[in-house]
């Protein structure tokens, strides 16, 4: 079968903007160097542009993970045209697509069951999405979003003003203009492209999955680290509409603090975050599905399955029973006219519920190191 037509300006703009990144940014570093001003404007543009797809085209847009001021909107769509990664209706819309058909290698834009380059790269060079391409019915609530339409209408404007006229003229006022073009054009915009190109192709392929196996997505701290909190992609394709993608306080996702301090600050409001005990319980299926696997080379493993299944079953129960009183209790907390017994009564019973889960999981972890 032939390969779709390949698409030009994308393949000219990916390789000749890789080749100048490979190139001329060192050559040029080397013969004239960078200096500090340099480096900053790399840095702050390099993460305006990175956090505006990532809490902007990605959580906000594709995801309605929370509501933003329109002050915060307009940010995100011009740090949307200086990342280079089309209008943030046509993002969202690839971005909807692939949740909804993930790994599903005619469906998905970005299939990674096609490979590492094809999910990172190579579905944007040639023109595999054919009809698929024009087609935004299913991004209709964005079209009627006044900032995603006109940045939609003016794009190729509003991304040659970002990323030819803003370097321009950090160059003009800070004396050395080629030097400012290449790093906080060029090179950033190649790191910009392809750390967010690693959440398609890399985050489908190295890391763990802690929540669900049921698609190709894992967590993976590391990338995240390069991707603004993006790298816990096990935890996304399952609760995509969370704002947070790393849920724990010491998981890397400044995305999720930017969210939640404009929140703070008024800027954003109607945050969504999935109850604890559904990712709680989530977690606890996938650890008693790999323990059932590692089963089935046991000889005795009937008995060890009915243990297993006995286990969870107690620990899922109390998991709820846990949680429907932690909801009980901070229910409580706004009644003020509550009489002291009741509230008390309350308090203890949470606490003989937690203290139950928590000698419940012990059990459960002893058991699954018992088969391991
Ligand atoms: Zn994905
Ligand atoms: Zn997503």
């Amino acid at each position: 079968m032939t390969p779709p037509p390949i698409i030009v300006t994308n393949a000219l703009l990916f390789a000749l903007s890789g080749l100048v990144a490979l190139v001329v940014v060192p050559w040029y570093g080397l013969t004239h160097g960078y200096d500090l001003w340099q480096w900053l404007s790399f840095l702050v543009l390099f993460c305006f542009s990175g956090i505006s797809i990532t809490a902007g085209y990605h959580r906000l847009w594709s995801h309605k993970a929370y509501k933003a001021h329109p002050a915060l909107q307009w940010l995100f769509a011009a740090g949307g045209a200086l990342a280079l990664q089309n209008s943030a209706l046509h993002w969202s819309s690839d971005h909807r697509r692939h949740h909804r058909h993930v790994d599903d290698n005619e469906q998905d834009p970005y299939s990674a069951g096609r490979g590492f380059w094809y999910s990172h790269i190579g579905w944007m060079l040639r023109e595999y999405q054919g009809e698929r391409y024009r087609d935004y019915s299913n991004v209709r609530d964005l079209q009627n979003n006044p900032v995603v339409a006109f940045q939609h209408r003016h794009y190729l404007v509003l991304t040659l003003a970002a990323n030819l006229g803003l370097p321009l003229l950090l160059g003009v006022l800070h004396g050395d203009l080629l030097g400012m073009l290449l790093l906080a054009g060029v090179l950033r915009m190649v790191m910009t492209h392809h750390t967010t190109f690693f959440i398609n192709s890399l985050a489908h392929i190295w890391g763990s999955q802690p929540f669900t196996d049921r698609n190709s997505a894992r967590d993976n701290g590391i990338l995240a680290f390069f991707t603004f909190g993006e790298g816990y992609h096990n935890f996304h394709h399952l609760f995509e509409n969370d704002y947070r993608n790393g849920i724990r306080w010491w998981q890397f996702d400044p995305t999720k603090w930017l969210i939640k301090a404009a929140a703070w600050c008024g800027l954003a409001r109607d945050l969504r975050a999935c109850p604890d005990e559904r990712i709680e319980l989530a977690r606890l299926e996938m650890q008693l599905k790999r323990a059932q696997a590692r089963l089935r080379k046991q000889d005795d493993r009937e008995l060890w399955q009915a243990l297993l299944q006995e286990e969870f079953d107690k620990l899922s129960q109390q998991l709820q029973h846990y949680y429907a009183s932690r909801k009980r209790l901070l229910e409580q907390r706004k009644r003020t006219a509550l009489a002291h017994y009741d509230r008390l009564r309350l308090q203890l019973e949470y606490r003989a519920l937690q203290d139950a889960f928590i000698a419940s999981k012990r059990s459960w972890s002893r058991l699954l190191a018992g088969i391991a």
